[in-house]
């Protein structure tokens, strides 16, 4: 099995609890005889399986599972993931059944995110903080009366004790309960209770406590992948911040992330259901563009020099750091171009160009950028001029009228950068922003005496949240969703067939990898994904989504095996198939997204193609019919203005002029018919999804 699993020791308190009975201890029966109120606080429990002894303190007697592997394993998990689970609950339940690991050693185990192999015993701790707080140490002993011989004891006197050791029971429980009121005020005042979320703020401080975190530094190693898959966290924004947004993301180690998603019992209790995620690289909040650069899109430069193809994609929700990561920041509407990723990945070109082995070489650079929205492509250095994208019978895909600009050095790029960006953004409001629904692509490239000799696109998508705009009233909406979703669906196929070295790349699926079609296929084509996500706990849906997506794409690379760390996963996922003792953590395994398609999405999906494909037929056959016509009228025209013109060839041409013209137009008639019917279809089709979702 090679699922990578991890295994977190909580930090916990073992409580052994001795039910007492016959000889040296009381009898319950005797309490109960003796307090018959007792037999009302335990109405629907079973007293035998489950004794309340205060409030959140629950004994449990809970079946010991010996190995998680009981869980049914989604396929995806026996085949390996690189994800898993860890549930923190905040309700405190005491374990019946003894633990074997001391809390403490537990405690050491946890600052390790590997687990010691070898133990099979499982069973859960699940501790609320606060009573792990509070008498960690205690024993159940503590709430029981002493053992002592029953026999010689008068009933009268027996009674009299028992009363006695019930009042102290009663006593320590109403000091607990004020000792845990003390300690709740204390964390709400330690944890700014003005704070929405204060309690999931808490466990999760509590939790990363208990890690010893390693993010990625400049000494790391720049590993060299055909498809590396990454994922970035931003810090807390402003707006985040003032909203006291909780951060429930941990970057623990270099290739580990680790997502705290805030749930709740259906008895309301509050609890962090934690994932885990692994991939090449993933960056914490304190990472600049530049180290991101350094271990992304870097090691791919040369390839571009080797005659090869490269693309590195950032992809994320909308706000979650991928324009900032490509193009640099904002501030205001400038954007600080030389600090984003197109500009250090053309600095370095620039760099390797003036190299020796490469001076003489006689290459040229030139850059493009373009835009596309909707399935249209915009050139982003020429006013957003509309562009037309023609496959030739070889499958060659071309953007005519694409504007290629020959750049002499990296401050020639920023410009461009900063113009294309500007284009980009111009004449929309935030709340509108086209940028969030369109696709950007840099590329650069490299040109021996006009012959291509390599490729470098960089790619900021478009916001993946947009994906789910297939649901809106309005038609433009759903098919810029449906636009979306297609191109990144696709995209993450054509990486997948890259990875596994396939000789069909669908590309064909939507305009962006149509586009990049010749940087998927070819022995010399690598790249690199970099998901980006935000680290606030309203944005924690579309983080999973993300995480998941990126997940599947490294998933199905073929550099998933191998690796020293690998390894060590691997190890560790056979041992964390088994719940640790004491853990206060439950692993299961994640649930596998849905991929099954709804007949209705399939219709909707069928429908948006259908528009698309006719939408261009259509303007095609217009483009094509105004320049007939023009072309055709003029020179009819003229013919009459020559004195001398034959009227018999004109009369002719004229006829067959007119006859041809209205089959054409009767083509685009049908042609507009086919484009309504899909219409049709698509608006059915998303009505029934609708309803289907309600
Ligand atoms: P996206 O392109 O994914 O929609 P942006 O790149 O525009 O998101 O980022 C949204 C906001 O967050 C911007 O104000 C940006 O400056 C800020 N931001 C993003 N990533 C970071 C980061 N790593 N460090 C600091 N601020 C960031
Ligand atoms: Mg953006």
């Amino acid at each position: 099995m090679d699922s990578r699993l991890y295994r977190h020791i909580f930090p916990g308190s073992v409580i052994n609890i001795q039910r007492s009975s016959g000889e040296g201890g009381i009898d319950f029966d005797d309490v109960l005889t003796v307090n018959p109120e007792l037999t009302e606080e335990l109405p629907a429990v079973d007293v035998k399986e489950n004794l309340p002894l205060q409030e959140n303190v629950i004994v449990q007697k809970q079946k010991c599972r010996t190995s998680l592997s009981k869980i049914p394993a989604p396929r995806e998990a026996v085949r390996g993931r690189s994800r898993m689970t860890v549930i923190s609950e905040s309700q405190c339940c005491l374990q019946e059944n003894e633990m074997e690991v001391d809390p403490r050693t537990s405690t050491q185990t946890r600052s390790n995110l590997s687990v010691p192999a070898g133990r099979t015993r499982a069973s859960r701790l699940i501790c609320a903080p606060e009573a792990l707080l509070t008498n960690g140490n205690a024993s159940t002993e503590d709430h029981l009366p002493a053992a002592g011989t029953t026999a010689s004891v008068s009933p009268v006197r027996r009674r009299t004790n028992l009363v006695r050791e019930m009042e102290k029971m009663k006593n320590k429980r109403e000091e607990k309960r004020a000792q845990m009121n003390e300690i709740r005020t204390k964390h709400a005042q330690e944890f700014d209770s003005s704070c929405p979320n204060w309690e999931f703020a808490r466990m999760i401080k509590e939790f990363r406590a208990t890690l010893d975190c390693r993010p990625i530094s400049i000494a790391d190693p720049i590993e060299e992948h055909r498809i590396c898959v990454c994922v970035r966290k931003r810090p807390l924004n402003k707006q985040e911040l003032l909203k006291k947004e909780c951060d429930v993301i941990t970057v623990p180690s270099k290739c580990v992330l680790l997502v705290h998603e805030p749930k709740h019992k259906v008895d309301l209790t509050k609890y962090l259901e934690t994932q885990a995620f692994r991939f090449d690289f993933s960056f914490d909040e304190s990472s600049s563009n530049e180290m991101v650069y350094r271990f992304t899109a870097r090691p791919l430069v040369e390839t571009i020099f080797e005659g090869g193809k490269a693309t590195c994609f950032a992809y994320g929700q909308t706000g979650s750091g991928k324009t900032h990561t490509m193009g640099g920041d904002f501030s205001g509407r400038v954007q600080n171009a030389s600090k984003g990723i197109y500009a250090f990945a053309s600095q370095d070109v620039f760099l390797l160009l003036n190299q020796p082995r490469y001076k003489s070489q006689n290459l040229e650079v030139y850059v493009t950028f373009f835009e596309i929205y909707n399935g249209k492509v915009f050139d982003l250095l020429n006013k957003k001029a509309k562009l037309r994208v023609l496959e030739d019978g070889k499958q060659q895909v071309q953007v005519v009228g694409l504007q290629e600009k020959q750049v002499h050095c990296a401050e020639d790029v920023f410009k461009m950068i900063e113009m294309g960006s500007a284009s980009r953004t111009s004449g929309q409001t935030f709340a509108n922003a086209s940028s969030s629904r369109s696709h950007a692509c840099f590329q650069i490239i490299l040109r021996r005496r006009g012959k291509l000799i390599g490729k470098f696109s960089l790619v900021d998508l478009a916001g993946n949240e947009r994906g789910a705009d297939t649901c809106s009233a309005d038609r433009q909406t759903r098919m810029e969703g449906a636009e979306i979703n297609k191109s990144l669906l696709a995209l993450k196929e054509c990486i997948r067939a890259l990875g596994q070295n396939k000789s069909h790349t669908p590309f064909r699926e939507s305009k962006l990898t149509q586009v990049l079609r010749d940087s998927f296929i070819g022995t010399n084509s690598r790249t690199c994904m970099i998901a980006m996500i935000s680290p606030g706990m309203s944005s924690c849906e579309y983080t999973l989504n993300t995480l998941r997506y990126a997940d599947r794409v490294k998933e199905l690379s073929p550099h998933n095996g191998g690796g020293e760390a690998q390894n060590q996963m691997e190890t560790e996922n056979e041992e964390t198939l088994t719940i640790g003792e004491g853990s206060g953590h439950n692993v299961c395994l994640p649930k596998d997204e849905e991929e099954d398609i709804s007949p209705h999405m399939s219709n909707f999906c069928e429908a948006m193609t259908q528009i698309s494909e006719r939408e261009e037929k259509v303007v095609e056959q217009l483009r094509e019919l105004r320049q007939r016509m023009q072309t055709e009228f003029d020179y009819l025209l003229r013919i009459t203005e020559q004195p001398d013109y034959d009227l018999e060839t004109f009369v002719s041409r004229a006829k067959y002029f007119i006859e041809e013209s209205s089959r054409n137009f009767l083509s685009v008639r049908e042609t507009l018919d086919a484009l309504r019917a899909a219409m049709q279809l698509e608006e059915q089709a998303s009505k029934q999804m609708s309803q289907q979702r309600r």
